[in-house]
């Protein structure tokens, strides 16, 4: 399935927010959207207020790329959240957290969610043992998640190894070598820190 491989900031931009996109970049001021904050595009600056569709269907453009997912993807994410039980847009951003590139990511073995999709396309981790490399499959609570021992020795794992060990979300627990961890459980709305009102996506889909 093809993906979007144009200017990531520019997807931020668009959305108006921080999507994170680009690993340490996102924290200086060269990120756009504190330096140009409007959207990109010859009417960017002139865009009116947005409809209450408008404003449902931004929510769901943001959430779809902070985890970098197309349409078709992302609504299937929707329909397995609402045959699970409990609150639809709970259970979506859970799904969408449990993907390997988003724990690689979460538990700082990648600098952004599209640096954890490209290591693990690479077959960089393994999960229970087995090597995975779908950025995608989702993870279960008890499952195990480590740099794989060949891919230990590159630069960008020896320095995940010597570095501080990262603040973790409660869902998720970390190896002493700071290059594997454990799914501890689904994760709950609170331990998930994104920025989004999930409702926006249910109405928007319940249309
Ligand atoms: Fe988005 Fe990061 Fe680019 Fe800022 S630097 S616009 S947060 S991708």
């Amino acid at each position: 399935m093809s993906r979007y491989t144009g200017p990531v900031c520019r997807l931020c931009r668009r959305e108006g927010t921080k999507l994170f996109l680009k690993g340490d970049r996102c924290y200086t001021n060269k990120c756009s959207v504190g330096r140009r904050a409007y959207p990109p595009g010859q009417h960017g600056q002139g865009r009116k207020k947005a409809s209450e569709y408008g404003t449902q269907l931004r929510e769901k453009q943001k959430l779809r790329r902070i985890f970098g997912v197309h349409e078709a993807q992302f609504a299937r994410y929707f329909s397995i959240a609402e045959k699970k039980r409990g609150v639809t847009g709970e259970n979506l951003l859970a799904v969408l957290e449990m993907r390997l590139d988003n724990v690689a990511y979460r538990l700082g073995l990648a600098e952004s969610r599209p640096q954890g999709r490209q290591l693990v396309r690479h077959g960089h981790f393994t999960v229970n043992g087995k090597k995975v490399s779908i950025p995608s499959y989702v993870v279960r609570p008890g499952d195990e998640i480590a740099v794989r021992q060949s891919s230990r020795s590159m630069e960008h794992f020896k320095a995940i190894m010597e570095s501080a060990a990262p603040t973790l979300p409660a869902w998720l627990s970390l190896g002493e070598d700071h290059l594997s961890g454990k799914v501890l459980s689904v994760p709950s709305r609170d331990q998930i820190d994104l920025d989004i009102q999930e409702h926006l996506i249910v109405e928007l889909y319940s249309k």
